[in-house]
């Protein structure tokens, strides 16, 4: 399968360029920017045979099997809508889009095409995360009382650009980090938020949009969950707790791009360590979205789990900005 890139990034280099070419079959075929210089010297640097900023040209090549959309988040439904009429398959980060509504339209038009869609939500391909599932789908916890995700940390000074000053390019810490939060709840606890209250506060890192938020959300099943996501936590670590009536879980370090962390389970039996594979989470998703292109299983996080994310995510800046307790609701697909 050759890619297109779509966004000269930060995390197209530091993950995605290495976890398409751990793939059997798979290289990274062209790289597309707004900028024909940053292109050109995007593609010598991570060695990319073509290269460019004409969006209708890169999709007219047949070589080209698959999109993998990084710019900055109010590009990606026009560049996953191009790409879909395209007949490509795509490979979207989140936000999917900037409006639930968009991403919708985005899922249903691959829908229509026949081409693979899905969102770039890496946490569910964490071994950790895996794991944590399997322990309550195997009921050492009991049923789920609670989750508290604990996701604050330092943005880095060199993606300290539109994330915390644009909020037309969909910057801001909720459109970052809750958006995880929300499908890493959704994954291990199979179930969907049905409202939730939050705050929120920019402390002075950029302008104009939020660099902290923390927020309640009510599960379907009636558990809770506590949501924690900053840019501005050089310390806190990250990581989750679940509380169930049979057990608690305590994972630190879980909320990562890398394998890392510990987990900990403590029973009425005392505590033990739960082990888990330390693979690529973005190899495994890379994988997962291939086997997919071929008809074999499904991605690791479809395009209905971005939409879903992305819903959570917004229902959560809209509890913070109006001070009320809003119902979660998604888009008919
Ligand atoms: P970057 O800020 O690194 O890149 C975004 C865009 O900024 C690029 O597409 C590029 O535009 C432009 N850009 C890059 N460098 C420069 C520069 N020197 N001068 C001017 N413009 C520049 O974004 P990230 O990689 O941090 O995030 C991209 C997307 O990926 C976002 O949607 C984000 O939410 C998502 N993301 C997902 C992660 C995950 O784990 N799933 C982790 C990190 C990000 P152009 O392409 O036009 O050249």
């Amino acid at each position: 399968m050759r890619w297109i890139l779509m966004g000269a990034s930060t995390i197209a280099a530091e993950h995605m360029i290495g976890a398409i070419r751990s793939q059997p079959g798979a290289s990274v075929h062209r790289i597309l920017s707004s900028s024909p210089g940053r292109a050109a010297e995007f593609a010598a640097t991570h060695g990319i045979p073509h290269h460019g900023s004409d969006l209708a040209a890169a999709l007219a090549d047949p070589e080209a099997g698959a999109v993998y959309i990084s710019t900055t988040n109010e590009q990606h439904r026009a560049q996953a809508l191009a790409a879909i009429a395209a007949g490509k398959h795509v490979l979207c980060e989140k936000p999917l889009a900037m409006t639930a509504g968009e991403a919708a339209e985005m899922v249903l038009a691959a829908r229509a095409r026949g081409v693979t869609f899905a969102t770039n939500h890496h946490l569910r391909c964490a071994g950790s995360h895996r794991a944590i599932r399997a322990l309550i789908a195997g009921g050492r916890i009991g049923k789920v009382l609670s989750l508290r995700i604990f996701h604050a940390v330092q943005l880095p000074a060199h993606l300290q650009g539109w994330r915390i000053n644009d909020a037309a390019a969909g910057g801001g810490v909720i459109a970052d980090i809750t958006v995880h939060n929300a499908d890493t709840a959704r994954f291990l606890l199979q179930d969907e938020p049905v409202s939730v209250v939050a705050k929120m506060t920019a402390s002075g890192l950029g302008e104009g949009v939020e660099d902290s938020a923390m927020s309640i959300w009510t599960m379907s099943s009636g558990a809770m969950v506590f949501s924690h996501e900053s840019f501005t936590h050089p310390f806190a670590g990250s990581g989750l707790e679940l509380h169930g009536t049979a057990g608690s879980v305590f994972a630190r370090g879980v909320m990562s791009q890398s394998p890392l962390g510990e987990i900990e389970l403590v029973t009425a039996a005392g505590r033990e360590a739960i082990p888990f594979t330390r693979d690529d989470l973005y190899a495994t998703g890379l994988a997962a979205f291939l086997a997919a292109t071929r008809g074999e299983g499904a991605p690791a996080a479809s395009g209905e789990d971005g939409v879903r994310s992305l819903s959570i995510a917004l229902a959560v800046r809209k509890a913070a900005r109006s001070g009320t307790c809003c119902p979660v609701t998604f888009p008919e697909l």
